[in-house]
């Protein structure tokens, strides 16, 4: 189910496939770069300095078969060369940073707590030191349920947000996905990271597993609210080509969840997840009040934020630039002091006007209803559908929008 799979900015760690509406964060392989196209006089203006960093940390101990993203496996032994390699770009890109301290840091992967405390410390040091961080920043870092050893001292730390890639309480579904834990050590995760202090748990979760019911997706979800995280961030899967289940997809021996039964997976997860008091505020994330993920937020309303290590992604509010992919590309461009980036593009007015229409219908902000002034007649046509709705000035995606959520967006932006 395209519309559901794509929906969604953070979805790296997911499989998920990015709308093609909708740019990369600092998050990631951007595959739709090339539907934003650069231009090839660049913008005199200004871009922004970003108080977010994004820190992207690639090792994993096993490979996901629905995973496409830049990660490997079996190369720990370069973790200390990653991470002076990572120390070195942090100062040589210093100057895109504001003045300010940072407000949002996420460490994202890959599977970053396959590094011990004393490295993501050693990391922190290197970041207070050349930029700053504030008292109040969002410290995020993604962690595996096996690795809940390292969760005190990540704490002890000051990162205090932890997303846990949990995807399924199903052991059947977690076996299908190719995942190591279980759903018991997926329960004893969650509750580690509550003993040892952290007060925002993320979890990840997947529905449209192969072979996943409606009962078994509703299973997960119930078992998710007992546990009663600060945070769910839910993706339907995506079948991506070059993966183990691109192929056994090709082949026809991969049982896929149909279409119509996706689209009721999400539409049941919105409705239970409100009536348990979780906001909905984008289109794959739900939220206690207060605990939005103040790092995608900052991605999602178009604000400059700089990604450090292989295949990371950066944004000034003009200009985004990617890095290399590879780890091993990677060492060796920063260690030669080449520079890791592989490309960028600037966006022009009218591109990034579209962009933030996007990314702001995806959100519950939604968008002032000025910035669809000239698309008044299909506005009406989809209020009248009950696909967006009005209050007051803003213009929001309803449940049933949200659901068809890029074919919404595909009208507005062919009526502008
Ligand atoms: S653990 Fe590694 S291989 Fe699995 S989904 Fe995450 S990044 Fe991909």
């Amino acid at each position: 189910m395209a519309r559901l799979r794509r929906a969604g900015v953070h979805a790296r760690h997911l499989g998920i496939q990015r709308s093609p509406f909708l740019p990369a964060c600092a998050l990631g392989p951007n595959r739709n770069r090339d539907r934003v196209s650069a231009t090839k006089n660049h913008s005199r203006e200004r871009g922004k300095l970003a108080t977010s960093l994004y820190v992207h940390v690639p090792y994993c101990e096993s490979a996901c078969p629905y995973c496409d993203f830049a990660f490997v496996v079996g190369q720990d032994h370069t973790a200390d060369r990653y991470l002076s390699a990572l120390k070195r770009e942090l100062a040589d890109r210093s100057s895109e940073f504001s003045r300010s301290p940072l407000q949002t840091i996420y460490f994202g992967g890959g599977t970053p707590s396959s590094l011990h405390p004393e490295q993501i410390g050693r990391l922190l040091r290197a970041i207070e030191e050349e930029i700053g961080i504030s008292s109040d920043v969002e410290a995020t870092l993604e962690a595996d349920p096996l690795h809940a050893d390292h969760y005190d001292g990540y704490r002890a730390l000051g990162v205090n947000r932890l997303s846990l890639g949990i995807q399924s309480f199903i052991d059947r579904d977690l076996r299908s996905l190719g995942r190591r834990h279980t759903a018991a050590q997926a329960i004893e995760a969650i509750e580690v990271a509550r003993s040892t202090g952290f007060e925002n748990i993320n979890i990840d979760l997947i529905f449209g597993a192969p072979e996943q019911t409606l009962n078994t997706w509703r299973n997960t979800i119930e078992h998710a609210v007992s546990l009663s995280p600060d945070h769910m961030s839910i993706y339907g899967l995506t079948i991506e080509p070059d993966t183990p289940f691109g192929r056994r997809h090709s082949r026809g021996s991969l049982p896929v969840v149909s279409d119509a039964d996706q689209a009721a997976m999400y539409e049941w997860t919105q409705d239970r997840l409100a009536r348990e008091g979780y906001e909905h505020y984008e289109i794959s994330n739900y939220a206690r009040p207060g605990r939005s993920s103040l790092h995608n937020l900052a991605c999602w309303r178009g604000a400059a934020y700089v990604g450090l290590g292989a295949s990371a992604h950066s944004f000034d509010g003009l200009r985004r630039s990617w890095n290399v992919r590879a780890l091993s590309d990677y060492l060796e461009k920063i260690e030669s002091s080449a520079g890791a980036t592989a490309g960028h593009e600037t966006l022009t007015a009218e591109q990034r006007q579209l962009e933030g229409l996007m990314l702001g219908l995806r959100t519950s902000d939604g968008v002032h209803t000025a910035s669809v002034s000239g698309a008044t007649t299909t506005v009406e046509d989809l209020v009248d559908h009950e696909m967006l709705e009005k209050t007051g000035d803003r213009i929001r995606l309803t449940p049933r929008g949200r659901v068809l959520a890029d074919a919404v967006c595909g009208r507005l932006a062919g009526a502008l």
